[in-house]
């Protein structure tokens, strides 16, 4: 894997070539740069042993002027305030490019969640939260899962805030499990958001998703459902891969299969209807029509770039591609639907649920669904259309553009600049 840059600094210098794009003025990337408030926060921790250890967590508030901060929390050995930063700054893009009423905002706590017992899990994350209590809200920041934490900590997020504010407000916090407010459809929206940007980028590209042939790198939650849903709408997904290994049918696979070897065996590999077993590199460079990174980050670099055979990428992970890798694919037009529009579905169904919790359950299941569909699909054509346009601007800097567009006129509006 490349030399991984500095999360925060990649995050400024993209604000600064979106920001060329648009002829924004320095003053504004300033602005723009830094975030509103950082809050980070020491949590002192008995543990099972009857040793007292400090964990350090933060809160990166990075802009609010089209509404209160929104973003998930992660549970991470090496989580830094510099990356936490940098991810801040990517949601209120993200949230901004939704046309969701929400700004940016991202947490984090530096901690490996699998070296703790149930009970430490808990009493951190309570803590955790109590500390943030007074900077969080549900019209102020909206927190929600992220990398190692999930609805079941939601849910002691919001226990821990409801005693405290004396309210119960279960808004404040979303992908909720669903007995405490939350949507089932959390789960698979994600995947099924980058489903929805695969089939609606194969329409314009390839002039429609069927019998189109799909390679999808990691089988967890985004990759997984985003196989399922596709192949369902008529795509082959030919190549499946996890962190063990991949697999190859040109006939297609049948993926509820492979889901249900997966589940039972925790590997893709034991799937036997294959032609071909892949390494997780060969499969980036499968042949096939549409490419959806859904793994970890940095796995196109500039070294396997030029070798990419798919005419579309769909990141279903943050970050994907290198700068580099970007601009090669950019020139041999590959056409990418970068992470921020890609994997959005999660917030947007985070969105549908606070909206829910607020109108006191007044949604079913299939509403939630439709909204996130035609949220989704409004947004991959206003991006299309917008790249269009701008053929000369890459397609994450035309993303960054059309959401910094948004946050900017707001920022005016509102009298900041
Ligand atoms: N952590 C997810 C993301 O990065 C979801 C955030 C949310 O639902 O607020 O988009």
């Amino acid at each position: 894997m490349a030399k991984q840059l500095d999360p925060y600094e990649m995050a400024v210098a993209q604000l600064k070539k979106a920001a060329s794009v648009l002829g924004l003025s320095d003053e504004i990337i300033e602005i723009l740069a830094v975030p509103e408030r950082v809050i980070q926060v020491k949590i002192p921790m008995k543990m099972d042993n009857g040793k007292t250890k400090v964990f350090i967590g933060w809160r990166s508030q990075h802009n609010s002027a089209l509404g209160p901060y929104k973003g998930g929390i992660r549970y991470h050995p090496n989580v830094t305030m510099s990356e936490v930063m940098a991810l801040s700054m990517w949601m209120t893009w993200k949230c901004a490019l939704l046309e969701l009423p929400y700004g940016g905002g991202k947490g984090g706590v530096k901690v490996d969640p699998k070296k703790l017992s149930r009970r430490e899990l808990e009493d951190l994350s309570r803590k955790y939260f109590a500390a943030l209590s007074r900077f969080v809200g549900i019209d102020w920041d909206i927190p929600a899962p992220d990398v190692y934490t999930d609805p079941q900590v939601m849910a002691w997020y919001v226990d821990e805030y409801i005693n405290i504010i004396r309210k119960m407000e279960f808004g404040v916090v979303t992908a909720k499990p669903d007995i405490l407010w939350g949507l089932k459809a959390r789960v698979i929206s994600t995947g099924y958001g980058v489903a929805v940007v695969a089939r609606e980028a194969a329409k314009k590209i390839l002039g429609g998703l069927e019998g189109r042939t799909i390679a999808i790198q990691g089988f967890g939650n985004v990759g997984s459902f985003a196989a399922k849903f596709l192949s369902e709408w008529g795509a082959r997904v030919v190549a499946v891969s996890d962190s063990k290994g991949g697999i190859l049918n040109n006939r297609g696979l049948n993926i509820e299969e492979v889901i249900r070897i997966k589940r039972e065996t925790g590997a893709v590999l034991n799937y036997e209807d294959v032609e071909k077993k892949l390494t997780n590199e060969e499969l980036l460079e499968s042949e096939v029509d549409i490419l959806i990174p859904a793994a970890i980050e940095g796995v196109i670099t500039k070294d396997n770039a030029p070798r990419i055979k798919a005419r579309i990428i769909v990141e279903g992970a943050n970050g994907p591609l290198t700068p580099e890798a970007d601009e090669i694919l950019f020139k041999r037009g590959v056409f990418i639907a970068p992470d921020i529009l890609a994997n959005a579905g999660g917030v947007t169904m985070s969105w549908i649920e606070w909206v829910n919790n607020r109108m006191g359950g007044w949604l079913s299941e299939e509403d939630a669904m439709r909204k996130l569909d035609e949220k989704m699909m409004n947004a991959f054509v206003k991006f299309y259309n917008y790249c269009q346009r701008r053929s000369d601007v890459d397609y994450r800097t035309a993303a960054q553009a059309l959401a910094i567009e948004r946050v900017v006129s707001a920022m005016k509006l509102r009298g900041w600049i």
